[in-house]
Order: C-alpha cells, then sequence, then structure tokens
C-alpha cells in the first residue's frame, strides 16, 4: 500500500508538503514549501519538519514559488541528499528565488540578534544559510515536461504543464505495487485558462488519487480582458488624479503579467506618460528568465509589433525603468507624481514596497493596485479587507490611498477552472482538496457534489491516507 500524509497546505493556503510512501516510489515529498505571513524569522522557528528528512529519497517539486520550496534549504540543512526532480524552468527560479530568501532571512536575524544583545538575551543560530541553498541546488535534476523520468525502484514521474507560472507543473506519479498500478496526480497550482504568457493548465484524464488545489475553489475571476480594461481606467483616473500608482507584485509570474500589459496599453496608446520602475532585483533576474523561455506573441495585435519589440519584456515596454540599487529605490520617493511602482513583495510582508508605503500610502491620490492573491495574517491582506491604519517599521499609518484589485490576474484557476479540470478525470478518482482556506474548499466541494456528484475530501494537517 501507498500511503499519503498531508503535511502543509491542508485547510490553509501556504507552506505545500505532503509526503508520499510506498516501495515502489521510496519516501518521496510533495513539495517542500514555507509558510507565509508574519514574522519570517519567527515563523521559520516554528516549522518543524514531521519526519526525518535524512530519510526522504526524493523530492518532487511542482514549482518554485516559495509557498511550496522554501523549506528546501533546511530540509538539506537536516541531511536530506536525496534528488530533487523539477521542470528546467524551476531551477533557473528556484536559484533567484532561494538565494533572495536566505538574504533577506539572514539579514532579520541579524537585526533580531542585535536587538537582543541589546535587551540581554539570547542569540539565535541560523537555522540554514547561503552554503545549504547551494546544496540544494546540486541536488535539482532539471527534467523537460512530458519526459517519463523513473524515480525508485518502480515508479515514474511526468511533469505536465500546470500553467501557473514559468516552470510549473502538475505532478504525476506512475507506480507499480506487486503488478498494481496506481496513479497519484498533484495539480500543484493551476493557472488559468485565458493567461497572457502562460499555457492553460494541460488535462489530464486518469489518476486513482488526486490532490487538488483550491485557492480559488470559492470564486471565478473577472477575465484577462476586463482586468486590462480595468487596469487603463484605474491607472488614468490615479494619473488625472495627480498620484502614483504602487504595485505589490510577486517577483514570478505576477510583475511580467502586469509589465505586459502595461506594454499592451502603450503600444496601444492609452497609457499616460508615467515614469514606470521595476524596484526589485529579484523581480528584475526573474523577468529575465522569463525573457529567455517565453515568446511574446499571445495575440494578433502583438505579432503585428516589430521583432525588436517583441524580444523581451523590457523591450516591449521601453519606459521601464530598472532599479536594483538601493540608491536607485530611494530616488523614486522624489518623483511627486506620475510613477508605476511595481516592488515586492507581493502580500507586503516585506520588501521595498512597504518603504513606498511609507511614503505614499497616506496620501489619498496615491493607488495602492493588487494584483494576486493576499493570504490570511499579511499586510496585504489587512489592507485589501478595509484596514484604516496599519502598522510598519514600529510607526503607525493611515490608509488614504485608493486601495483596488485586479481580480483577472490571477495566477490561479478560478472555481469553473477547477470544477472542469477536475471533471476531466474518467473514472472519477478520490479527491483531496490541498492548498485552500476552509471556505474556498468547502464551497468548492459543495459543487463538485452538486454538478459531479463527487464527494472530495478536505484533509486537515497530519491526515494520513492510503491507497
Ligand atoms: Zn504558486
Amino acid at each position: 500500500m501507498a500511503k499519503l500524509t498531508f503535511l502543509g497546505a491542508a485547510r490553509e493556503v501556504t507552506g505545500s508538503c505532503h509526503l508520499l510512501q510506498s516501495p515502489a516510489t521510496g519516501r518521496v515529498l510533495l513539495d517542500c514549501g514555507m509558510h507565509q505571513g508574519g514574522d519570517a524569522v519567527k515563523r521559520l522557528r516554528q516549522e518543524e519538519f514531521e519526519f526525518d528528512p535524512a530519510r526522504i529519497d526524493t523530492v518532487l517539486l511542482s514549482h518554485a514559488h516559495l509557498d511550496h520550496s522554501g523549506l528546501l534549504p533546511r530540509l538539506y540543512r537536516e541531511g536530506f541528499r536525496g534528488e530533487i526532480l523539477c521542470t528546467a524552468a524551476t531551477y533557473e527560479l528556484l536559484e533567484i528565488l532561494l538565494k533572495d530568501a536566505v538574504g533577506l532571512y539572514l539579514r532579520d536575524l541579524e537585526r533580531e540578534n542585535l536587538r537582543n544583545a541589546r535587551r540581554g538575551r539570547e542569540q539565535s543560530e541560523p537555522l540554514y544559510g547561503q552554503q545549504d541553498v547551494d546544496g540544494v541546488l546540486g541536488l535539482c535534476r532539471p527534467e523537460p515536461y512530458g519526459k517519463h523520468v523513473s524515480m525508485g525502484t518502480a515508479a515514474t514521474v511526468i511533469f505536465h504543464d500546470a500553467g501557473h507560472i514559468l516552470g510549473s507543473s502538475i505532478v504525476e506519479v506512475r507506480l507499480n505495487e506487486e503488478g498494481a498500478a496506481k496513479t497519484l496526480v498533484f495539480s500543484g497550482d493551476l493557472g488559468k485558462q485565458d493567461s497572457v504568457l502562460m499555457n492553460p493548465p494541460c488535462r489530464l484524464q486518469h489518476a486513482d488519487v488526486l490532490l487538488v488545489e483550491s485557492t480559488y475553489g470559492d470564486r471565478e475571476h473577472r477575465s484577462e480582458d476586463n482586468s486590462i480594461e480595468q487596469l487603463r481606467e484605474i491607472l488614468h483616473e490615479t494619473w488625472s488624479a495627480g498620484g502614483n500608482v504602487m504595485i505589490p507584485a510577486f517577483a514570478v509570474g505576477r510583475t511580467q503579467d502586469i509589465l505586459f500589459h502595461l506594454g499592451c496599453l502603450l503600444h496601444r496608446g492609452e497609457l499616460d506618460n508615467w515614469q514606470i520602475f521595476l524596484d526589485s532585483p529579484m523581480a528584475i533576474a526573474v523577468t529575465k528568465v522569463y525573457d529567455r523561455w517565453i515568446k511574446l506573441d499571445h495575440c494578433e495585435e502583438v505579432r503585428e509589433l516589430s521583432e525588436h519589440h517583441r524580444q523581451s519584456l523590457e523591450q516591449f515596454l521601453p519606459t521601464l525603468q530598472l532599479t536594483r540599487e538601493v540608491e536607485e529605490s530611494m530616488a523614486i520617493n522624489r518623483v511627486k507624481k506620475g510613477a508605476i511602482i511595481i516592488a515586492g513583495s507581493g502580500m507586503c510582508t516585506g520588501g521595498r514596497i512597504r518603504h513606498h508605503f511609507k511614503h505614499r500610502i497616506w496620501d489619498s491620490r496615491n493607488t495602492i493596485l493588487f494584483a494576486g492573491y493576499q493570504a490570511r495574517g499579511t499586510l496585504g491582506r489587512l489592507i485589501v479587507d478595509g484596514a484604516k491604519h496599519i502598522r510598519m517599521f514600529g510607526d503607525e499609518y493611515i490608509v488614504k490611498a485608493r486601495v483596488e484589485t485586479l481580480g483577472g490576474l490571477s495566477a490561479h484557476a478560478g472555481q469553473s477552472t477547477l470544477v472542469n479540470w477536475i471533471g476531466e478525470f474518467q473514472p472519477p478518482p478520490r479527491v483531496y482538496l490541498v492548498h485552500g482556506e476552509p471556505e474556498a474548499q468547502d464551497v468548492l466541494a459543495q459543487r463538485l457534489l452538486q454538478e459531479q456528484n463527487l464527494q472530495v475530501e478536505t484533509p486537515d494537517q497530519g491526515h494520513q491516507t492510503h491507497f
């Protein structure tokens, strides 16, 4: 029998991690993500593995986002020396994301240690460091989509395009236990049907056990076209008000979508004379990876542009300014009006966006434009939920800026896409909803029951099942 344990992203949206054990596969982790929200140093201290990292044979990594990959360096530090299978693009992004994350973590820890030293309290040792990130990268084995990759003694892994971010995959595991063939499919994060830079999620037909994300299980998205229209209107209104626009964006995926949409508006002559800043060294590095893998030929209108403009997102949006250095980022503060600032982190838990908030969130002429999911417990979620005052850098700030969300730019599938994607599997597998907050999962479970007579499970953390 194969055993599956739900260790993270169970009735919640971050910390994706599940453990598959079978004589055919060995001990396999599906993702090794960190929880997000709150203080990173404290949070990491609370993350304990509920298994022995040294005994894990393989990690199957669905994609590079930290809520799916962020604990890999710690896994390595605690003895993991197996293989990490992922797609080649995931590997490239992983390197950028993990290096950035360890840098932030060590800096935060140093600050905490300094504070503790001043109070005469104990110092904490880092739980992992740069050398562990290098260790993780050394264990990665990049594979292309669609290839049958052997694992364990009698199992095969296939990555299928999930259309969520560059390199993202649906992980299919086929195993053979004493002549019995079984298939487990793990959706990872599924993308939307009409994303401009990504393909729609690959549709599969067969699984015995299916783990599906359910981030937007209770919601449909606006269409991408509506979002561009919404973006155009919000930008124009903010421009007319003499304000600036701050876009907290995930470095991977959303940033590139936004750059693409801004480019489209520019080429159509529908963009005012904004100064556009991509204020994140990580997002700049990631955009360069996207440029190597993605073709800008989404629609007729784009294909008609010259080869030069379609070569990279930077050339597609020539008014874009890349600000890598801290001094360049601080110089943006001097721009009184007419700046679009794209900066991380996507949920405002850290990064340069908070510094821009400090300078602009209390001014009603400005706009904060959210373009992605805001998890519970994050500053972004507080603002989206309408907080009038927020605390940052030990101070209180009034939120007077206009707050908007571009619903259609999500990198996740909306409810109908999820329902249709699950409905493709015949005969119906055992379905487990993961990576969703309870409300979203319950609504999705109800709809699947009504429309497809499909009884799905929403496992709690630690839940085990056999198949
Ligand atoms: Zn993701």
